[in-house]
C-alpha cells in the first residue's frame, strides 16, 4: 500500500477529532496532499471502523479515484471541497472539515464569529467568515467555500458546518480547535450580553503581531552570509 504513513496519520486525526469532540459518527472529513492528487477520508464510515486501508487516494485532475482503494471505498461525499482548496491554495497540504456544536449552533444562525476576540486573527483575517449555504457534496457548495475563505485559512459553512485547512493535518486539526473554542466563547458572549468588536485598526495592529508571534526559526549562525 502506497503512502502508509499519511494514510495512518489522517486516521489518526480524524479519531483525535472525534475523541475532543468536533466530531461524532460519520460526520466531517480530511484530506491530505500527496504528489499529483491526495488522500481523503471514505464517505460514511465511522472514525473508530476506520483503518488506513479505506483512505481513497484522488487524482488532482478530475477527483478519479486511483491507487489501491479504487473500486473498495467511495470518497468522502465532500471531495471536491478538498479537491478545490487544495488546488487553489499552495500553502495547504491539509484540509479538515468537521460539523463541532457551538460553530455549528453559529452557521446554523447564518452567523459568522466576527472581532469579538482577537483571536480570531488565528485564521488570518479579522472575522472567521462564513460560507453561504448549498447542498452538501455539491460543486455549489465547494464554490461558495472556495470565495469565502479567500485570504483566510478557515470559515464556517451555514446550516453545517467547518472547514479549516493548514501546511499539515495537525495545524489544520489545531485550527479547528481553535474555530470551535472561538464559537464556543462567542455564544457564552451573546448570552451574557452584547460583545464589544475589536475595531478594524486594532484587528490590522494584531494580524501583524501574529506574523511574529510564537517560536520564531533561529537566525543563521553568525559569520555565515546569506546568498
Ligand atoms: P462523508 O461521510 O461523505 O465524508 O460526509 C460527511 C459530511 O460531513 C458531509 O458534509
Ligand atoms: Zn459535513
Amino acid at each position: 500500500m502506497k503512502h502508509v504513513k499519511q494514510r495512518r496519520e489522517l486516521v489518526a486525526q480524524a479519531r483525535r477529532l472525534v475523541d475532543i469532540g468536533l466530531n461524532r459518527g460519520t460526520s466531517g472529513n480530511l484530506s491530505a496532499r500527496i504528489p499529483g492528487g491526495l488522500l481523503i477520508t471514505p464517505s460514511g464510515i465511522t472514525y473508530d471502523e476506520m483503518t488506513p486501508g479505506d483512505i481513497v487516494e484522488l487524482d488532482a485532475r478530475g477527483g478519479a479515484p486511483i491507487g489501491e482503494t479504487e473500486g473498495r471505498r467511495l470518497p468522502s461525499s465532500e471531495w471536491r471541497i478538498h479537491l478545490d482548496i487544495l488546488a487553489a491554495r499552495d500553502e495547504f497540504g491539509a484540509v479538515i472539515h468537521a460539523h463541532p456544536i457551538f460553530a455549528t449552533a453559529l452557521a446554523c444562525n447564518r452567523r459568522a464569529i466576527p472581532a469579538f476576540h482577537y483571536m480570531v486573527a488565528v485564521a488570518g483575517g479579522s472575522s472567521i467568515p462564513l460560507a453561504p449555504y448549498a447542498t452538501f457534496g455539491t460543486k455549489a457548495l465547494s464554490r461558495n467555500i472556495l470565495r469565502t475563505m479567500k485570504g483566510v485559512t478557515a470559515c464556517l459553512v451555514a446550516n453545517h458546518g467547518i472547514i479549516a485547512a493548514g501546511a499539515t493535518l495537525s495545524q489544520a486539526a489545531d485550527l479547528a480547535v481553535e474555530v470551535e473554542t472561538l464559537a464556543e466563547q462567542y455564544v457564552h458572549a451573546l448570552q451574557a450580553g452584547k460583545p464589544k468588536i475589536l475595531p478594524k485598526a486594532e484587528m490590522a495592529k494584531i494580524l501583524r503581531k501574529f506574523r511574529a508571534y510564537g517560536q520564531q526559526p533561529a537566525p543563521p549562525p553568525k559569520g555565515r552570509r546569506r546568498r
